[in-house]
């Protein structure tokens, strides 16, 4: 029987916690559907917890880990992306912290497709029409169009994970594919897509010629038909090539006035105020959108603008919500399986108790 470690959830993050009951854990999870305020979880910490599990809803910064100086052993967060927690912060008071890469990649790649191809195609307005009893005939062109995304050239800003899984999906979809990426760029990875082209054009699978390379960023814009956004949040102070407002007035014009953005990173990365701009002004034909500068969307959000309605469409924050890769508790399959299992390796110094090679631990330049 394992130590009886005292951890905290600040949500319930379902059946994969069954692992750590089983294993003698002495579990707290916080009660109610919402995130807890950040006083709640610094007096959880303070009451000498030994690992806090977290999702992207909590502030973790100095705060909560001076709470739990010299008890508090992990932070263990059920997503990829970890811009709430504070990496500074966590290296200055030695707390590892873990995330849930991986297991999450084809399922934010397969909605990232998904959203480009309900806007490209203007299936909610299509809907809309239908449910509201406005089909009134059929039409060559009336009352509207959507435009085929078969063919079309899209900009994949960002190739780590989830870029590399956009691409493989493009393939299927004959498209030319444009790149951008300024701190990893993965040849092999384009190489072998080039192949994969090539080899469908030889077979008669794809009828045109396609190409895959990587391009500075104004000009994967400037050609894109599809300009999809895959990078971390990185403030100015974090990164040489920082992401906060990547898009904004100066880049959307960058645009063709017939492309679509999507965004299923995170919202810091796009100003939402010049996205409104430019879809009211018809800078840009359309955006997709998952995330947003403050979650939930505010009810005063520029982007419920009546006037843009057709051609923004918004979801909440939904691009891993898919059961397996939610729930699973296979830490091969699941973001609650490697929640669960990047918690035990610290608390139970698996890997000889030395961070630096726990596969989930994020912070490693720490120890
Ligand atoms: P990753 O770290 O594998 O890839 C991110 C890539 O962005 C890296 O290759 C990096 O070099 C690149 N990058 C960094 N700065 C850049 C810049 N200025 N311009 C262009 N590229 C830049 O991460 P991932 O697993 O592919 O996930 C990407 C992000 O997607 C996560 O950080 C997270 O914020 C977000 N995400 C959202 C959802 C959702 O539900 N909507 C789900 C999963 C991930």
């Amino acid at each position: 029987m394992a130590e009886k470690f005292r951890v905290f959830a600040t949500c319930d993050i379902g059946p994969a916690l069954e692992r750590l009951r089983q294993r003698g854990y002495y579990l707290e999870i916080h009660p109610a559907p919402e995130a807890p305020p950040k006083a709640v979880i610094i007096a959880k910490v303070a009451s000498g917890i030994d690992g806090l599990i977290t999702t992207l809803r909590d502030q973790i910064d100095a705060e909560v880990f001076s709470a739990g100086q010299g008890k508090l052993r992990v932070v263990s967060q059920l997503a990829v992306g970890f811009d709430n927690i504070n990496r500074e912060d966590a290296n200055r008071f030695k707390i590892p912290f873990t995330n849930t890469a991986d297991v999450l990649t084809e399922a934010t790649a397969e909605f990232a497709f998904f959203m480009l191809g309900s806007l490209a195609r203007k299936q909610w307005s299509a809907e809309q029409l239908t449910r509201n009893n406005q089909w009134g005939f059929w039409h060559p062109y009336l009352p509207f169009l959507g435009d085929e995304v078969t063919g079309k050239t899209i900009a994949v800003i960002g190739t780590g994970r989830i870029g590399l899984a956009v691409i493989k999906k493009c393939v299927g979809f004959d498209m030319n594919i444009l790149c951008y990426d300024p701190a990893y760029q993965n040849h092999a990875y384009i190489r072998a897509i080039a192949e994969l082209m090539e080899l469908r054009l030889a077979r008669g699978i794809q009828k045109e010629k396609t190409r895959i390379e990587y391009v500075a960023f104004e000009e994967a814009l400037r050609q894109a038909d599809f300009v999809t956004i895959h990078v971390p949040l990185l403030r100015t102070t974090e990164s040489p090539t920082p992401t906060y407002h990547l898009f904004n007035e100066r880049t959307l014009r960058w645009m063709r006035p017939s492309a679509f953005l999507i965004n299923t990173s995170r919202g810091p990365v796009v100003d939402e105020s010049a996205l409104a701009q430019a879809l009211r002004e018809q800078w840009i034909a359309g955006a997709a959108l998952d995330v947003y500068e403050k979650e939930p969307l505010p009810v005063d959000s520029p982007l419920r603008d009546p006037a843009i309605e057709d051609r923004c469409r918004l979801f909440p924050h939904f691009g891993s919500a898919a059961t397996i890769t939610r729930l699973s508790p296979d830490p091969d399959k699941g973001m609650a399986g490697r929640c669960v299992q990047g918690l035990i390796d610290v608390l139970e110094k698996n890997y000889g108790g030395d961070p630096k090679q726990m596969p989930y631990v994020v912070n490693k330049e720490a120890f």
